[in-house]
C-alpha cells in the first residue's frame, strides 16, 4: 500500500476524453491494490493558454516538478493554430518537458494478435511486431538556436537548427542501450550521417558507447531506410534509437503496425528505467489532440490506459499492476470490443467510456 502524487494535465481534444479513462483504470488499480492515487489537475495547452495567457505556467511546472509522475493528454487544435500567435499549445509541451529535464521518450509498438488483420499491412508482416523507439526529447531541431521567421528584401525566410552535443547524444544512445540489454541484445541507430552533421556525430558517439555494451549488437540505419523497413520487415527491429524528429515521424509510421495511433503509449524519461526503481517521468499516449473526432466518445482510450501502465512500472515500481492493466486490455480486446479506429467485421463497437469501462471492470 502507498500513497503517490499524480499530476494530471488533460489537454485539448480529445485529451480529456481519454484522460478520464486512464484516471479511471488507475483508481480501479488504486482500490483493488490499495493504493492511493492523489490526482492533481493542472492545465496545459490550448487550455492554460485560454485561463493564463501562457501554454505551461510557471506553478503548473514547478507542481509536475513535485510529482511522482504525470500523467498528458495531448494538446492543440485549430483554435490556437494561427502561425503568428505569440504562444502555441505546444510550446507548453516542449517546455513541460524541457523543464523536467525528460529527454528519452519510450514508444514502444507492440501488435496484439487480435489486431493483426486489422491494419494495412498484410497480417504476416505485422504479426509478432514488438519493437520500442527511444527518441531524443529535448535537442535536435525543436529546440536549437537560431529558429526564427524574418522578412529580408528579398522575401520572408525561416530558420530551424539542428544542434546536438556529445553528452546529449551519449546520454540517449544508453538508454537505447540498456534497454537493448534487457532485451534482445540489439540496438539500431538511426540517423542521416550520409547528409548531416549532427548525424555524424551520432554514429560517432554511438560506436564509442558500444565499446560499454559488447554484449548488445549495435547496427547504424539511415532515417529513409528505416522507414521502409518498419513497414517492410517490422520484425528484424528490437530497440531503436533516434533523435527527437526523426523519432517523432517514424513513430508515427510505426502506429500504423499495431493498428491505430489510439493503441500506443510512451513515457517521457531522464534516466534509464530500472526494475522496481521509481524514477520521475511524464507519461503521454503518441496520438494528438484529434479535434475532429473530439467530444463524440468515439477516440480510443487506450493508449492512454497502456500509458497509465507505463507510469505504475516505470515511476511507481508497481510493475505487477502494470501487468494487471496490460492484461485487462488483451482480455477486452480478445472478448471482441473495438472502438471504432480498430473496428472490424464481426467485433462489438463500444465508445470511449464503455471502452475505459470494461477495461476497469477487468481489474
Ligand atoms: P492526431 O494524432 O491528433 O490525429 C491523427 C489521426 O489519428 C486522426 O485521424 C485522428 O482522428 C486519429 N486519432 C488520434 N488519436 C486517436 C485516438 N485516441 N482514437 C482514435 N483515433 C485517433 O494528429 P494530428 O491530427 O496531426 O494533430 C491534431 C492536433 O494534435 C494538432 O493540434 C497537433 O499539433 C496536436 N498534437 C499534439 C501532440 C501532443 O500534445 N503530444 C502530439 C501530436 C499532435
Amino acid at each position: 500500500m502507498a500513497k503517490f502524487r499524480i499530476v494530471v494535465t488533460a489537454g485539448d481534444g480529445i485529451g480529456p476524453e481519454v484522460i478520464a479513462e486512464g484516471v479511471k483504470v488507475l483508481k480501479a488499480i488504486g482500490k483493488k491494490y490499495g493504493h492511493t492515487f492523489d490526482f492533481r489537475y493542472e492545465l496545459l495547452g490550448g487550455s492554460a493558454i485560454d485561463a493564463t495567457g501562457e501554454a505551461l505556467t510557471k506553478e503548473t511546472l514547478a507542481e509536475c516538478n513535485k510529482a511522482d509522475a504525470v500523467l498528458l493528454g495531448a494538446v492543440g487544435g485549430p483554435k490556437w493554430d494561427n502561425p503568428s500567435a505569440k504562444v502555441h499549445p505546444e510550446d507548453g509541451l516542449l517546455a513541460l518537458r524541457k523543464g523536467m529535464g525528460l529527454y528519452a521518450n519510450l514508444r514502444p509498438v507492440k501488435v496484439l494478435p487480435m489486431l493483426v488483420d486489422g491494419t494495412n499491412l498484410k497480417p504476416d508482416v505485422v504479426r509478432g511486431v514488438d519493437l520500442i523507439v527511444v527518441r531524443e526529447l529535448t535537442g535536435g531541431l525543436y529546440f536549437g538556436r537560431p529558429k526564427r521567421r524574418y522578412t529580408t528584401t528579398r522575401g520572408r525566410r525561416a530558420v530551424d537548427s539542428m544542434v546536438y552535443s556529445e553528452q546529449e547524444i551519449a546520454r540517449i544512445i544508453k538508454v537505447g542501450f540498456e534497454l537493448a540489454r534487457s532485451r534482445n541484445k540489439k540496438l539500431t541507430s538511426v540517423d542521416k550521417a550520409n547528409v548531416l552533421e549532427t548525424s555524424k556525430l551520432w554514429r560517432q558517439i554511438a560506436s564509442e558507447v558500444a565499446k560499454d555494451y559488447p554484449d548488445v549488437k549495435l547496427e547504424n540505419q539511415l532515417v529513409d531506410s528505416c522507414a521502409m523497413r518498419l513497414i517492410q520487415d517490422p520484425k528484424s527491429i528490437d530497440v531503436i534509437v533516434t533523435e527527437n524528429m526523426f523519432g517523432d515521424i517514424l513513430t508515427d509510421e510505426a502506429s500504423v503496425l499495431a493498428g491505430s495511433m489510439g493503441m500506443l503509449p510512451s513515457a517521457s524519461l531522464g534516466a534509464t528505467p530500472k526494475e522496481n526503481e521509481r524514477i520521475s517521468g511524464l507519461y503521454e499516449p503518441i496520438h494528438g489532440s484529434a479535434p475532429t473526432i473530439a467530444g463524440q466518445n468515439i477516440a480510443n482510450p487506450i493508449a492512454t490506459i497502456m500509458t497509465a501502465a507505463m507510469m505504475l512500472r516505470y515511476s511507481l515500481a508497481l510493475s505487477k499492476e502494470a501487468k494487471i492493466i496490460e492484461d485487462a486490455v488483451f482480455n477486452v480486446l480478445t472478448e471482441g470490443y473495438r472502438t471504432v479506429d480498430i473496428m472490424s467485421a464481426g467485433m462489438t463497437k463500444v465508445g470511449t467510456k464503455e471502452m475505459g469501462d470494461l477495461v476497469a471492470a477487468k481489474i
